[in-house]
């Protein structure tokens, strides 16, 4: 599932290569991707990109917002000529040509670009809706949510207070709740409690302040790192092992189960809490 570095990418990407730009067409292959009438798009000139947690949006002019949620397996692949930029859940297939058989919705601009939307599981959408009501339809599609851990202003004290809303709860699980943080999955609650050395079974309100501290700083340096080297140009992806599973190959614990810790000669080990994955050293994380 693309988590919030992997939406970033695309959005940095796309807001370098399409603000200005004016859509010429718009060909929805699966009618049930694409929610809103195609017809009032046309012409419209790129305003702005932006990203929310995991959803990403493109104002356009005339009041209106291109809304995309990615989902498990959505993929946004900009392409014009030999340039390629590449977000969203990696596939092998995502490297070749486009369209292939995952594409949903194709997005043309005047100068030639295109803009793809892939989805192998098909759950992903994108929604017209007025740029006036985003806030409205944001609360509605995700509920209330926390701060977004890239921002100046989210620092430890903001992460402890909203955290702390869930006292009695796992930290790691609270950790993925989106109304405490917004945009941190399964990936980056393992790797920045790892990096804080904190066992993601501890409930809340056993976590001191010098760990909120460390934690804070997992979380950014986690999300950067992986920002670092996700690569938004397809030559930083068919780097070296860069094509499978890019965004785990910095990963210290996160899928390697059974793997030689980083940090000391234990072995990594997976359990399993709110029904999804953790991965953690228990040797160096108390
Ligand atoms: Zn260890």
């Amino acid at each position: 599932m693309p988590e919030l570095p992997e939406v970033e990418i695309i959005r940095r990407g796309l807001e370098e290569k399409i603000v200005g730009l004016e859509i010429k067409n718009i060909e929805v292959i699966r009618p049930k991707t694409f929610q809103g009438d195609r017809k009032n798009l046309w012409g419209k000139k790129v305003l702005n990109v932006w990203r929310r947690a995991k959803m990403l949006g493109i104002d356009l002019t005339s009041d209106l917002t291109l809304l995309f949620h990615l989902k498990m397996t959505g993929q946004l692949i900009f392409e014009k000529g030999k340039e390629k930029i590449i977000g969203g859940h990696p596939t092998e297939d995502m490297l070749g040509p486009m369209p292939n058989k995952s594409t949903v919705v194709i997005f043309s601009f005047d100068d030639g670009s295109h803009l793809y939307f892939n989805d192998q599981r098909q759950f992903g959408w994108v929604k017209v809706i007025p740029t006036s009501r985003i806030e409205a339809e944001e609360k509605k599609l995700l509920g209330e949510l926390g701060p977004e851990p890239l921002e100046k202003d989210f620092t430890w004290q903001v992460l402890k207070d909203n955290i702390l809303k869930r006292k009695k709860t796992p930290i790691k699980v609270a950790l993925m709740d989106q109304s405490l943080i917004a945009g941190i999955g399964n990936i980056y609650a393992s790797e920045s409690l790892f990096l804080a050395r904190v066992d993601p079974r501890r409930l809340v309100n056993t976590i001191t302040d010098g760990e909120f501290k460390k934690l804070h700083q997992g979380i950014v340096e986690s999300l950067q790192t992986s920002l670092k080297h996700g690569g938004s140009t397809l030559s930083n992806f068919v780097d070296a092992e860069g094509k499978k599973g890019y965004f785990l190959n910095f990963a210290n614990v996160y899928g390697k189960e059974g793997q030689a810790c980083r940090g000391c000669p234990d072995k990594v080990v997976k359990i399993t809490q709110a029904g999804r994955g953790t991965y953690f050293c228990p040797f160096c994380q108390k």
